[in-house]
């Protein structure tokens, strides 16, 4: 297959590239690089079917030749980084969604959506399965992803109604592994970091939110089937293993071996408002339909990460 992975020199955007390299198909990365690096991708310079375009979802995408499958990546998934650019964040999903659908109609492609458990919002049912239409204030500062992630999924689902697009939606909740960016202001990169360089870790408020960790290669090995499924509809990708944010901070400090302190600060009220007080995926859906589960315990996966990061701060 020929395929266009937007968002392609980002965290899960290069791995996907990897993958679909090995498997012997095409790849055409493209990225405008605002959070996506070309250290991600380096290791695929000179390699025959490998392709990078820098390039900009929201503006008109032209790709020359076939396509058989688009994969619409490109996002700015961290809440520091979606708060610094709201205006970027909207439009890369509305204006991307529409420029990246647009190019499936037109080559006859299949196309999959990376959408976010923050279509949920502030969720008020737990664990969150795909029928549940979620508790978003649209208006509030995280509004800009999760709104963005909405209209990207009615978006994605009418053009499937009435162009008759292959698509698929896939739900990411909290994912980390080895090329997030360690400045990217999420818990994982600020934790292990902190834990990496003896850093207090930065617990928020007391710490008693809740989040369930997917390491990367496990949700690379779900999008892949779903993008190989007949399934349409949403579907959630995650790990239903789930941790207050404070027991998060110790199993850092054990996988890392790290003698760091935790540390409980209040950050600014725009990175904390509507924070969503508790997460964890309902699978059922993805363990049916693609017979798959998260395989890396969150020990492994953090001594994995863990590893990178310190190749990073070296
Ligand atoms: N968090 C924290 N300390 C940090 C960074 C994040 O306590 O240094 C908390 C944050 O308030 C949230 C959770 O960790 O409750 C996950 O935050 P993250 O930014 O990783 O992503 P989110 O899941 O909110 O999109």
């Amino acid at each position: 297959m020929r395929i266009l992975i937007t968002g392609g020199a980002g965290f899960i955007g290069s791995h996907l590239c990897d993958r679909y390299l090995t498997e012997g198909h095409e790849v055409i990365a493209m990225d405008n690089l605002s959070t996506g690096s070309v250290d991600n991708i380096a290791h695929l310079a000179g390699h025959p079917r490998f392709h990078f375009i820098k390039h900009d979802v929201t503006r008109y995408i032209y790709v020359a030749g076939p396509l058989d499958e688009v994969l619409h990546l490109a996002s700015l998934p961290s809440p520091v980084d979606y708060l610094q650019l709201p205006i970027q964040t909207l439009k890369v999903g509305a204006l991307g969604t529409h420029n990246t659908l647009g190019l499936a109609l037109a080559k006859g492609a299949k196309f999959l959506l990376a959408s976010t458990s923050e279509t949920y919002g502030d969720p008020l049912v737990h664990p969150q399965p795909e029928s549940y239409w979620g508790n978003v204030n649209p208006v509030g500062p995280r509004g800009v992803y999760d709104e963005s992630k909405r209209f990207a999924e009615a978006l994605t689902m009418a053009y499937h109604r009435y162009h008759g697009v292959d698509t698929r939606i896939v739900r990411i909740f909290n994912t980390y592994g080895p090329r997030m960016r360690a400045d990217d202001g999420r818990v994982v990169p600020n934790f292990v970091c902190q834990a990496l360089r003896g850093e207090p870790l930065t617990v928020y408020d007391h710490g008693e939110h809740t989040r369930s960790f997917c390491f990367v290669s496990d949700l690379v090995e779900g999008i892949v089937r779903l993008a190989a499924s007949e399934v349409h509809d949403p579907v959630n990708l995650g790990n239903p293993r789930e941790f207050t944010i404070l027991e998060f901070a110790q199993q850092v400090l054990a996988a890392t071996g790290s003698a760091s302190e935790i540390t409980f600060v209040q950050p600014s009220d725009e990175r904390t408002r509507d924070d969503p007080k508790v997460r964890c995926p309902d699978i059922t859906r993805a363990k049916t339909l693609l017979d798959w589960e998260p395989q890396v315990p969150v020990e492994e996966g953090l001594q994995r990460a863990a590893a990178y990061f310190r190749t990073k701060l070296d």
